[in-house]
């Protein structure tokens, strides 16, 4: 194995060690890849189950848009859930504002401010879905497809604040055994989603998981997508931003 190159920020820079490296599949990964340290691993892992258990209490519509301070708050109300540490807050922190390209991530920060709060009334909960979009652009956005494409085709993810956008990234981490750069590959960090600003995902009912892989690219709903030009691309096959080419991902905002 090459030798582990360490997020910066953290304190320690010790490998992680086999017993943690064994609940995950081990993954190839190329040889400058940026890791989280064993103390912000761990840390990571509390951060990222208190977070699953605010979920549990706002549900998961609500977790979609839930800002930093609400989640705060939520930590402090629920025993169930229990505050916030302050290493958790402090790498928290640290991911959000530090700057995604250390560990390779290319992509623009579209949203800058830790505390933003989505104004409810600036958005719609689309039915059946759980997933909240802007009003304005977004929803008729998405309406005008299912008009034109039908009720096979459905919202997958909307609007995604930093508490959510976190919790995946940090999910996404820990399936490739810490390693930042590998997840950023396939989820922007927190701050650097789309998705914190109007663009959505859709997918073919009933098709699961797969509507966030490849296979999308062959159903009969991605076709009249791109043959109705609904389908901007936000990063392109091969981008060099270091970013996954996601042809779910229905790009809304222009930047
Ligand atoms: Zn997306």
């Amino acid at each position: 194995m090459n030798r582990r190159r360490f997020l910066q920020f953290s304190l320690a820079s010790v490998a992680i060690p086999n017993t943690l490296l064994a609940m995950h599949t081990p993954i190839k990964s190329i040889r400058e890849d940026i890791y989280f340290s064993l103390v912000d691993y761990r840390c990571a892992s509390r951060l990222f189950s208190r977070l699953k258990r605010v979920q549990y209490i706002v549900g998961h519509g609500n977790f979609n848009i839930i800002s930093f301070d609400e989640a705060l708050l939520i930590s402090k109300r629920y025993s169930k859930v229990g505050k916030f540490q302050k290493d958790e807050l402090e790498l928290f922190e640290k991911l959000f504002f530090l700057d995604a390209s250390k560990y390779g991530f290319l992509g623009k920060k579209v949203v800058k401010d830790l505390t933003t709060v989505f104004k409810r009334k600036e958005m719609k909960k689309v039915p059946h879905t759980g997933h909240f979009l802007y009003q304005e652009d977004a929803l008729a956005h998405y309406e005008l497809i299912r008009k034109k494409i039908g009720d096979s085709i459905i919202l997958t993810s909307g609007v995604r604040g930093v508490i959510k956008q976190m919790y995946l990234f940090l999910g996404k981490v820990f399936r490739v055994n810490g390693n930042l750069s590998l997840a950023s590959n396939s989820l922007a960090p927190a701050g650097y989603s789309y998705h914190g600003v109007g663009d959505f995902d859709v997918g073919k009912v009933g098709f699961g998981y797969r509507n966030f892989t490849h296979d999308f690219e062959d159903t009969d709903e991605f076709k009249r997508l791109m043959d109705l030009g609904f389908v901007k691309i936000r990063y392109h096959k091969n981008n060099k931003l270091g970013v996954r080419y996601e042809p779910w991902h229905i790009k809304v905002v222009n930047s």
